[in-house]
């Protein structure tokens, strides 16, 4: 039997969630996860600017840290019905999530990037032709460490910025426009 190759790799826009595709609830400057599913606010821009990227052939991956469960503050239960509301409203193909609490040195808690180098072996994904998108510091660095391009939406939180993001953007519809250029660009 003739061994058949390896299918094309895919390529995939790897996309936090606070503050990327949901409001953040921002206090004293700093985002904080939505507690409870009644605080859940689907951005009224996502689900277009998804589209549009799914359109371009981009695998869509969410990755998110949620330590509040890890810390006991939020019941996994509460967290995974948010997912159920993400997957019913929006194309994307993946969530992938960190449960730990910031002192459990996982490997998946962003800025590491394992949460995207598990997708990436998993879901046969081309790293070097991804994008991760996301609203601090930890989500550049992670898409960074990964291999990726990075697209980082800014809030104007009181935090640490990444200095070194491929784009600065404002909104989950601003990440699409010019991650489609940089797609139509590379064409
Ligand atoms: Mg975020
Ligand atoms: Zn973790």
């Amino acid at each position: 039997m003739r061994i058949q190759p390896n299918p094309a790799r895919t390529k995939a826009v790897f996309l936090d969630r606070d503050g990327v595709l949901n409001r953040s609830l921002v206090r004293d400057g700093k985002p904080l996860a939505p507690c409870r599913v009644e605080d859940f606010e689907i951005f009224a821009d996502a689900h277009d600017a998804l589209q549009t990227l799914k359109q371009k052939g981009f695998l869509l991956v969410v990755t998110t840290n949620q330590p509040d469960v890890g810390n006991g503050f939020v019941n996994g239960a509460v967290v995974e019905r948010m997912h159920a509301l993400l997957a019913a409203r929006l194309p994307i193909d993946d969530i992938r999530v960190c449960y730990h609490s910031q002192s459990a040195g996982c490997a998946c808690r962003k800025p590491k990037p394992g949460m995207i180098l598990d997708a990436a072996r998993e879901l046969g994904i081309d790293l070097g032709s991804s994008y991760m998108v996301g609203d601090r510091w930890s989500d550049i660095e992670a898409g960074r460490a990964a291999g990726c391009r990075t697209v980082f939406i800014d809030r104007q939180y009181d935090e640490q910025r990444p200095d070194d993001a491929d784009f600065d953007v404002r909104s989950i519809a601003e990440a699409a426009s010019v991650i489609c250029a940089a797609t139509d660009a590379d064409a």
